[in-house]
């Protein structure tokens, strides 16, 4: 309806502006990180306030990266061919460290045969980092991530599946996932999940999230297959 069309215009102005604003504070963020280091090894600071004060100015860089993406005037979407089994094992080291202290063991199962997603990269590196990194801290004590995948040629497109043994997502917040600050964690941005649906939806794919039984949650991220269109076999 017409509301809904000047709401989304409203909405889509004041994520220009936030992303023109994000990219603005990059700069003077990146002098305070560097003359913060330098105090820190010049004079014999206080090295709990020199960890806080890092540790804020990371928050900052991580909050701003996340505005950025959603209206980046100066990088272009590129939609290449890409083979989604690179991807997925190229995420893998990014994401290890954390893993490994949380005790969760990342499994991704081989494919019976490669699948060229017609994506922009980093983008979809993007989206599955923050899906991982959220099924990872659901995980405190430690537990299971399993990645598949599954092509539907009839459809054009491939689906990957990621699913946690964390303990899932209230019923009655699961339609406020991608709500921009929308966070249960104490140190959470509730950027995340807002920042994958912007993502997906312009690369024409679809995210969902749901619970599954006994315990857990389990993503599915549909996206386009190189060949849509059908001229390759
Ligand atoms: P953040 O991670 O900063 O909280 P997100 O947008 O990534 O922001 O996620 C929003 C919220 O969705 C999380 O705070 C959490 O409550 C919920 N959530 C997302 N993924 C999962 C998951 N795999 N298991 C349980 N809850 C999740
Ligand atoms: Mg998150």
């Amino acid at each position: 309806s017409e509301q809904w069309l000047i709401r989304s215009e409203k909405l889509s102005v004041i994520g220009q502006l936030a992303a023109g604003v994000a990219h603005e504070i990059r700069n003077p963020l990146t002098a305070l990180k560097g003359f913060t280091q330098l105090l820190h090894r010049n004079a014999d600071s206080n090295s709990r306030y020199y960890e806080i004060m890092m540790g804020e100015l990371e928050r900052i860089n991580y909050i701003v990266g996340e505005f950025m993406v959603l209206s980046k005037p100066h990088h272009r979407q590129e939609l290449k061919a890409e083979n989604l089994h690179d991807i997925l094992i190229g995420i893998v080291p990014i994401l290890e460290s954390q893993a490994i202290l949380h005790n969760v063991v990342l499994r991704i199962e081989p494919p019976s045969e490669a699948c060229l997603v017609r994506c922009d990269m980093n983008q979809i590196k993007q989206v599955l980092i923050n899906l991982m990194k959220n099924a990872i801290e659901a995980m405190p004590t430690g537990g299971t991530i399993d990645i598949r995948y599954e092509r539907d040629r009839i459809k054009g497109e491939v689906a990957v599946w990621i699913e946690d043994d964390g303990p899932g997502i209230p019923a009655e917040l699961l339609e406020r996932l991608g709500e921009p600050f929308f966070t249960t964690k104490e140190k959470g941005a509730g950027l995340g999940l807002m920042v994958c649906y912007k993502i997906v939806e312009t690369h024409e794919g679809r995210l969902s999230i749901r619970n599954r039984p006994p315990s857990g949650a389990a993503v599915t991220l549909t996206l386009p297959l190189w060949e849509r269109g059908g001229i390759v076999a």
